[in-house]
């Protein structure tokens, strides 16, 4: 049950597949189609698998504070059916606003975010593993997980949806932002197999 308490025991750093969604949707916005998961957010968890949301409402999201970041963001945290500021918005105000111990403004959020992103890079340590988008190729989710964890020295979630694609990936960070094994009890959508499809270009989609 969510609460709108700001202690918190760890993060959950989440990372989207996008290709799954833009494989049966049209994406034209997402500006990087290669093998590049892109940021949904950096979540203040609880160990007992709840968490706190919506803790400052009263710190609203300000766009202007972002202007440095902007060119990164909008590559690497772009939405992938809304406009960018509506989801930068939504996870400032759900998340961001409960981390203001660790990350004392929203510039500081994000630009964490960010380094993060960059420093545990996930399509580096799945490629080093052969693992990379296919139409063709099935994956064991373990595989996943174990190519991550010898990269990183860590367990990630991994989250599935529909027809098996990879949906999201899920790293534990400690309050220092040091990885660590996630509780797969937590696991909410657990697949054995993944497809990582491919981004398909703007007129694959529009043949659909
Ligand atoms: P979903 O139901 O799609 O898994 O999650 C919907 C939303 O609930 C997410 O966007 C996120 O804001 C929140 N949520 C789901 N699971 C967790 C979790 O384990 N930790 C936190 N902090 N938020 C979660
Ligand atoms: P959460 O509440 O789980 O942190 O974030 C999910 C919310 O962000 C949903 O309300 C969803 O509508 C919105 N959203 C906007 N763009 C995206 C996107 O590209 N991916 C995901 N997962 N959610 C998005």
């Amino acid at each position: 049950i969510p609460t709108a308490q700001r202690d918190f025991d760890y993060f959950m750093f989440v990372r989207q597949w996008a290709g799954s969604f833009c494989s049966t949707h049209a994406c034209p916005l997402v500006p990087n189609r290669g093998f590049h998961f892109t940021i949904h957010g950096l979540w203040p968890n609880y160990s007992n698998g709840s968490w706190p949301q919506f803790c400052t409402p009263e710190d609203k999201f300000d766009e202007d504070q972002l202007e440095d970041l902007m060119d990164d963001l909008e590559v690497e945290w772009p939405s992938v059916y809304d406009s960018d500021e509506t989801f930068w918005e939504h996870e400032w105000s759900k998340h961001g606003t409960c981390a203001l111990d660790i990350f004392p403004s929203e510039h500081s959020y994000f630009g964490h975010i960010l380094k993060l992103h960059w420093r545990y890079d996930l399509s580096a340590a799945l490629r080093k593993a052969d693992i990379v988008p296919s139409r063709t190729s099935v994956y064991r989710t373990k595989d996943l997980i174990a190519a991550i964890e010898d990269m990183y020295g860590a367990r990630p979630l991994v989250h599935c949806g529909r027809k098996r694609q990879l949906s999201e990936i899920w790293m534990c960070l400690d309050k220092d932002l040091k990885p660590f094994d996630c509780d797969t009890s937590q696991e909410g959508n657990a697949c054995q197999e993944v497809v990582i499809p491919p981004f398909k270009s703007r007129l694959d989609v529009d043949q659909l």
